[in-house]
Protein backbone atom coordinates (compact mmCIF):
# COMPACT_ATOMS: atom_id res chain seq x y z
CA UNK A 1 0.00 0.00 0.00
CA UNK A 2 2.43 2.86 1.30
CA UNK A 3 6.59 2.47 0.78
CA UNK A 4 8.41 5.25 2.48
CA UNK A 5 12.45 4.58 1.65
CA UNK A 6 14.60 7.26 2.61
CA UNK A 7 12.18 9.73 2.68
CA UNK A 8 14.22 13.28 3.90
CA UNK A 9 12.29 16.54 4.08
CA UNK A 10 13.07 19.86 4.99
CA UNK A 11 11.32 23.44 5.36
CA UNK A 12 12.71 26.60 6.36
CA UNK A 13 16.22 25.20 5.76
CA UNK A 14 15.57 22.83 8.73
CA UNK A 15 15.92 19.10 8.14
CA UNK A 16 12.94 17.55 9.86
CA UNK A 17 12.48 14.00 8.59
CA UNK A 18 16.22 12.14 7.93
CA UNK A 19 15.72 8.88 6.08
CA UNK A 20 12.80 7.63 7.08
CA UNK A 21 11.31 3.88 6.06
CA UNK A 22 8.32 2.77 6.59
CA UNK A 23 6.03 -0.12 4.77
CA UNK A 24 2.17 -0.62 5.26
CA UNK A 25 0.24 -3.39 3.30
CA UNK A 26 -2.89 -3.65 2.55
CA UNK A 27 -4.74 -4.28 5.83
CA UNK A 28 -2.40 -2.97 8.48
CA UNK A 29 -2.86 -0.30 10.74
CA UNK A 30 0.58 1.26 12.18
CA UNK A 31 1.22 3.19 14.95
CA UNK A 32 3.93 6.17 14.60
CA UNK A 33 4.56 7.38 18.65
CA UNK A 34 7.15 10.06 19.32
CA UNK A 35 8.02 12.59 21.46
CA UNK A 36 7.06 16.03 20.54
CA UNK A 37 9.09 17.68 17.36
CA UNK A 38 9.99 14.58 16.52
CA UNK A 39 8.86 15.09 12.95
CA UNK A 40 5.22 12.99 13.36
CA UNK A 41 2.94 15.87 11.74
CA UNK A 42 5.24 16.36 8.98
CA UNK A 43 4.99 13.00 8.18
CA UNK A 44 1.47 13.22 7.29
CA UNK A 45 2.09 16.58 5.95
CA UNK A 46 4.72 15.26 3.29
CA UNK A 47 2.50 12.27 2.44
CA UNK A 48 -0.57 14.10 2.36
CA UNK A 49 1.02 16.24 -0.74
CA UNK A 50 1.56 19.95 1.81
CA UNK A 51 3.11 22.13 -0.38
CA UNK A 52 6.71 24.13 1.19
CA UNK A 53 8.91 20.87 1.93
CA UNK A 54 11.85 20.03 -0.14
CA UNK A 55 11.63 16.20 -0.68
CA UNK A 56 14.02 13.55 -1.38
CA UNK A 57 14.11 9.54 -1.41
CA UNK A 58 10.92 7.83 -2.29
CA UNK A 59 7.13 7.65 -1.55
CA UNK A 60 5.46 4.84 -3.26
CA UNK A 61 1.24 4.56 -3.25
CA UNK A 62 0.13 1.67 -4.79
CA UNK A 63 2.74 1.13 -6.04
CA UNK A 64 2.88 4.71 -7.99
CA UNK A 65 5.32 7.38 -7.26
CA UNK A 66 3.65 10.12 -5.01
CA UNK A 67 6.11 12.67 -5.78
CA UNK A 68 4.41 14.42 -8.33
CA UNK A 69 1.06 13.71 -7.07
CA UNK A 70 -0.86 17.13 -5.59
CA UNK A 71 -3.09 17.12 -3.36
CA UNK A 72 -6.26 16.94 -4.41
CA UNK A 73 -5.18 13.98 -6.40
CA UNK A 74 -3.87 12.07 -3.63
CA UNK A 75 -7.20 12.15 -2.07
CA UNK A 76 -8.95 10.64 -4.62
CA UNK A 77 -6.63 8.22 -5.36
CA UNK A 78 -7.33 7.01 -1.71
CA UNK A 79 -5.30 8.53 0.99
CA UNK A 80 -7.08 10.58 4.21
CA UNK A 81 -5.46 12.60 6.26
CA UNK A 82 -7.11 13.51 9.78
CA UNK A 83 -5.17 16.91 10.64
CA UNK A 84 -3.68 17.43 14.42
CA UNK A 85 -5.37 20.82 13.90
CA UNK A 86 -8.57 20.88 11.34
CA UNK A 87 -9.21 24.11 9.67
CA UNK A 88 -11.68 26.21 10.64
CA UNK A 89 -13.40 27.75 6.96
CA UNK A 90 -15.60 29.98 7.40
CA UNK A 91 -18.69 30.38 4.59
CA UNK A 92 -18.00 26.67 3.52
CA UNK A 93 -21.09 24.35 5.06
CA UNK A 94 -19.55 21.22 6.55
CA UNK A 95 -22.15 19.07 4.28
CA UNK A 96 -21.44 20.61 1.16
CA UNK A 97 -17.51 20.04 1.34
CA UNK A 98 -17.91 15.95 2.21
CA UNK A 99 -20.06 16.05 -0.59
CA UNK A 100 -17.59 17.95 -2.96
CA UNK A 101 -15.16 15.92 -1.86
CA UNK A 102 -16.83 12.74 -2.16
CA UNK A 103 -18.25 13.05 -5.21
CA UNK A 104 -14.73 14.00 -6.74
CA UNK A 105 -13.11 11.09 -5.71
CA UNK A 106 -16.18 8.70 -7.23
CA UNK A 107 -15.63 10.54 -10.59
CA UNK A 108 -12.35 9.81 -10.78
CA UNK A 109 -12.79 6.31 -10.04
CA UNK A 110 -15.49 6.41 -12.71
CA UNK A 111 -17.97 5.67 -10.25
CA UNK A 112 -21.39 7.53 -10.21
CA UNK A 113 -21.83 10.94 -8.14
CA UNK A 114 -24.21 10.80 -5.08
CA UNK A 115 -27.36 13.23 -5.22
CA UNK A 116 -27.87 15.43 -2.05
CA UNK A 117 -30.90 13.23 -0.74
CA UNK A 118 -28.21 10.17 -1.69
CA UNK A 119 -26.16 12.08 0.02
CA UNK A 120 -27.63 12.85 3.07
CA UNK A 121 -28.96 9.31 3.47
CA UNK A 122 -25.22 8.00 3.58
CA UNK A 123 -24.32 11.08 6.21
CA UNK A 124 -27.27 9.55 8.29
CA UNK A 125 -26.34 5.89 8.40
CA UNK A 126 -22.53 6.47 8.84
CA UNK A 127 -23.42 9.18 11.86
CA UNK A 128 -25.45 7.23 13.57
CA UNK A 129 -23.34 3.56 13.53
CA UNK A 130 -20.43 5.90 15.16
CA UNK A 131 -23.28 7.79 17.28
CA UNK A 132 -22.44 11.51 16.27
CA UNK A 133 -24.85 14.41 16.37
CA UNK A 134 -25.06 14.44 12.64
CA UNK A 135 -26.20 18.58 13.13
CA UNK A 136 -22.39 19.23 13.53
CA UNK A 137 -22.23 18.94 9.30
CA UNK A 138 -25.10 21.54 8.72
CA UNK A 139 -22.48 24.16 10.57
CA UNK A 140 -19.51 25.87 8.70
CA UNK A 141 -16.46 23.72 8.53
CA UNK A 142 -14.93 23.31 12.31
CA UNK A 143 -16.45 27.14 12.75
CA UNK A 144 -17.06 27.18 16.99
CA UNK A 145 -16.44 23.01 17.01
CA UNK A 146 -14.83 22.08 20.00
CA UNK A 147 -11.50 19.97 20.32
CA UNK A 148 -13.70 17.00 20.60
CA UNK A 149 -16.22 17.97 17.74
CA UNK A 150 -13.70 19.05 15.13
CA UNK A 151 -11.88 15.53 15.58
CA UNK A 152 -15.18 13.72 15.47
CA UNK A 153 -16.16 15.15 12.74
CA UNK A 154 -12.90 14.11 11.14
CA UNK A 155 -13.53 10.51 11.35
CA UNK A 156 -16.91 10.90 10.04
CA UNK A 157 -15.33 12.21 7.44
CA UNK A 158 -13.36 9.43 6.73
CA UNK A 159 -16.28 7.12 6.93
CA UNK A 160 -17.87 8.66 4.19
CA UNK A 161 -14.86 8.95 2.00
CA UNK A 162 -13.87 5.15 2.57
CA UNK A 163 -10.19 5.88 1.57
CA UNK A 164 -7.92 2.92 1.67
CA UNK A 165 -5.21 4.61 3.34
CA UNK A 166 -6.00 6.94 6.48
CA UNK A 167 -3.76 9.04 8.24
CA UNK A 168 -5.13 10.23 11.27
CA UNK A 169 -2.83 12.50 13.23
CA UNK A 170 -3.06 12.61 17.11
CA UNK A 171 -6.72 12.54 16.64
CA UNK A 172 -6.93 11.39 20.01
CA UNK A 173 -5.79 14.33 21.68
CA UNK A 174 -8.00 16.22 23.67
CA UNK A 175 -10.66 13.80 23.61
CA UNK A 176 -12.82 12.80 26.46
CA UNK A 177 -13.10 9.26 27.13
CA UNK A 178 -16.60 8.79 25.28
CA UNK A 179 -15.32 10.64 21.71
CA UNK A 180 -12.06 8.61 22.58
CA UNK A 181 -14.18 5.19 21.98
CA UNK A 182 -16.35 6.94 19.01
CA UNK A 183 -12.97 7.66 17.25
CA UNK A 184 -11.54 4.50 18.03
CA UNK A 185 -14.94 2.83 17.14
CA UNK A 186 -14.12 4.92 13.68
CA UNK A 187 -11.48 3.21 12.77
CA UNK A 188 -11.99 -0.17 13.94
CA UNK A 189 -15.43 -0.76 11.77
CA UNK A 190 -13.24 0.78 9.06
CA UNK A 191 -10.41 -1.67 9.28
CA UNK A 192 -10.45 -4.84 6.83
CA UNK A 193 -8.27 -7.10 4.92
CA UNK A 194 -7.43 -4.05 2.01
CA UNK A 195 -7.28 -0.91 3.79
CA UNK A 196 -4.39 0.39 5.87
CA UNK A 197 -3.60 2.61 8.93
CA UNK A 198 -1.54 5.54 9.82
CA UNK A 199 -2.22 6.76 13.36
CA UNK A 200 0.32 9.00 14.80
CA UNK A 201 -0.21 8.95 18.53
CA UNK A 202 1.45 10.62 21.78
CA UNK A 203 -0.05 8.27 24.23
CA UNK A 204 -0.35 4.79 24.51
CA UNK A 205 -4.37 5.69 25.61
CA UNK A 206 -5.85 5.31 22.06
CA UNK A 207 -3.71 2.02 21.78
CA UNK A 208 -6.31 0.66 24.62
CA UNK A 209 -9.32 0.76 22.24
CA UNK A 210 -7.16 0.74 18.36
CA UNK A 211 -4.65 -2.16 18.01
CA UNK A 212 -1.94 -1.71 16.04
CA UNK A 213 -0.04 -4.28 14.17
CA UNK A 214 3.27 -2.36 13.76
CA UNK A 215 4.48 0.42 16.63
CA UNK A 216 7.29 2.56 15.38
CA UNK A 217 8.86 5.48 17.79
CA UNK A 218 10.01 8.43 15.85
CA UNK A 219 12.53 9.96 16.85
CA UNK A 220 14.87 13.40 15.22
CA UNK A 221 13.15 12.44 11.83
CA UNK A 222 13.74 8.46 11.89
CA UNK A 223 12.33 5.46 13.45
CA UNK A 224 14.38 4.50 15.97
CA UNK A 225 12.54 1.15 17.26
CA UNK A 226 9.55 -0.88 15.41
CA UNK A 227 7.57 -3.59 17.70
CA UNK A 228 4.22 -4.45 18.70
CA UNK A 229 1.47 -3.09 20.77
CA UNK A 230 3.44 -4.00 23.52
CA UNK A 231 5.86 -1.06 22.83
CA UNK A 232 3.77 0.99 23.08
CA UNK A 233 3.30 -0.11 26.63
CA UNK A 234 6.77 0.09 27.93
CA UNK A 235 7.14 3.43 26.66
CA UNK A 236 4.09 4.32 28.75
CA UNK A 237 6.29 2.77 31.56
CA UNK A 238 9.24 4.23 30.89
CA UNK A 239 9.08 7.14 28.50
CA UNK A 240 10.79 8.16 25.70
CA UNK A 241 13.96 9.48 26.99
CA UNK A 242 15.54 6.03 27.32
CA UNK A 243 15.37 4.83 23.89
CA UNK A 244 17.83 7.42 23.08
P1 LIG B 1 5.63 16.44 15.97
O1 LIG B 1 4.35 16.36 15.21
O2 LIG B 1 6.33 15.11 16.11
O3 LIG B 1 5.48 17.09 17.30
P2 LIG B 1 6.46 18.26 13.85
O4 LIG B 1 6.53 17.43 12.63
O5 LIG B 1 5.28 19.13 14.01
O6 LIG B 1 6.66 17.33 15.14
O7 LIG B 1 7.75 19.17 13.93
C1 LIG B 1 9.07 18.65 13.91
C2 LIG B 1 10.09 19.78 14.05
O8 LIG B 1 10.08 20.58 12.88
C3 LIG B 1 9.81 20.72 15.20
O9 LIG B 1 11.04 21.08 15.77
C4 LIG B 1 9.14 21.90 14.54
O10 LIG B 1 9.37 23.10 15.24
C5 LIG B 1 9.82 21.93 13.19
N1 LIG B 1 8.95 22.50 12.15
C6 LIG B 1 7.74 22.02 11.76
N2 LIG B 1 7.21 22.79 10.79
C7 LIG B 1 8.10 23.78 10.56
C8 LIG B 1 8.14 24.90 9.67
N3 LIG B 1 7.12 25.17 8.83
N4 LIG B 1 9.23 25.70 9.70
C9 LIG B 1 10.27 25.44 10.55
N5 LIG B 1 10.29 24.41 11.40
C10 LIG B 1 9.22 23.58 11.42
MG1 LIG C 1 2.37 16.81 15.64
Amino acid sequence: MLEIKNLQASINNKTILKGLNLTIKPGELHAMMGPNGSGKSTLAHVLSGKNGYEISGEINFRGENLKKVPVEERAQKGIFLAFQYPLEIPGVNTNNFLKTSLNSILKSKGEKELDTLAFLKLVREKSSELGIDEKILSRQLNVGFSGGEKKKNEILQMKILNPSLSILDETDSGLDIDALKIVAKGVNSSRNDKKSFLVITHYQRLLDYIKPDFVHVLSEGKIIRTGCGELAEELEKTGYKKLN
